[in-house]
């Protein structure tokens, strides 16, 4: 384990992915309730920075870090760089996810495997590592953000859908490992919201899809965001192993 220097008096929070989309409304949304943030990005250095200064002009913490978290010592790296520079972690939200769409028959074994290792393996490795920290603390807050299609299926996504069901079954199961030790761990599961993920839907296929949810529009990120900041918080302190789906009332 990295030597902890001082331990931040503000809570801490790691935030996977969180340069971009739905990651980077969770980080401003648990900066504007008073977290430290460690914004973690893979490839967009830029928009992390940004996402990084944005929180700091919230009056907290922040530092950006990069690690792939597909990769078990990038992992670790991550989350020793949040203890070296702040002490302790409170909250982890496992974010970090991509999509490499195709119908099965035709689906590439490395789309496949390049799906599962980041959105499966990437929240396995952090919860794993964030664990010890937390343990000690006897307190902590995991939220892992799923899928609806996690709980649904959906055509030509079976590597998504397949790393989303895992990460709810992990969810549970780590739910029941940590608990006895004040450990909460949940998931949120999003239908459609409008980011980078899914900015190539055609118009017409989105407002199709709009006119199948309950509440007729999209999501925002900060629809999300505001369901992981409440996982997050003490107010949820006797919720653990839960899904809620974030999806405007698609799968009910
Ligand atoms: P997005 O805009 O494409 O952002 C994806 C984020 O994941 C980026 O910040 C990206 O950072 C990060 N990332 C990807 N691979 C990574 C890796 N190996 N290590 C660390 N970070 C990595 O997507 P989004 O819509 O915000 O999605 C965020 C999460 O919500 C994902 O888990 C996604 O599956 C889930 N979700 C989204 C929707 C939706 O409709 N948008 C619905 C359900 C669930 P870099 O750019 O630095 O790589």
């Amino acid at each position: 384990m990295p030597k902890e220097k001082n331990i931040s008096a503000n809570p801490v929070a790691v935030v996977t992915g969180g340069g971009r989309g739905i990651g980077r409304a969770v980080c401003l949304e648990l900066a504007r309730r008073g977290f430290s943030v460690i914004v973690n990005y893979a490839h967009s250095a830029d928009a992390a920075e940004q996402t990084r200064k944005e929180c700091a002009e919230l009056g907290v913490e922040a530092l950006a870090v990069k690690a792939d978290v597909s990769d078990h010592d990038e992992a670790k790296g991550l989350i020793d760089a949040a203890m070296i520079k702040f002490g302790r972690i409170d909250v982890l939200v496992n974010n970090a996810g991509i999509t490499r769409d195709g119908l099965m028959m035709k689906m590439s074994p490395e789309d496949f495997d390049a799906v599962i290792r980041t959105n499966l393996n990437g929240a396995f490795n952090c919860m794993k590592h964030v664990s010890r920290a937390m343990l000690k603390a006897r307190a902590g807050s995991i939220v892992n953000v799923a899928s609806i299609v996690g709980l649904t299926g959906n055509a030509g996504q079976v590597n998504y859908a397949a790393s989303k069901a895992g990460v709810v079954a992990m969810t549970k199961s780590a739910a029941k490992e940590l608990g006895s030790r004040g450990v909460r761990v949940n998931a949120v599961a999003p239908g459609y919201i409008e980011t980078d993920m899914t900015k190539d839907l055609p118009q017409e296929a989105a407002a199709a899809f709009a006119d199948q949810i309950a509440l007729k529009r999209l999501g925002q990120p900060e629809d999300v965001a505001r369901v992981v900041a409440f996982l997050a918080s003490e107010d949820a302190g006797y919720v653990t192993g839960q899904v809620i789906c974030v999806d405007g009332g698609i799968v009910m």
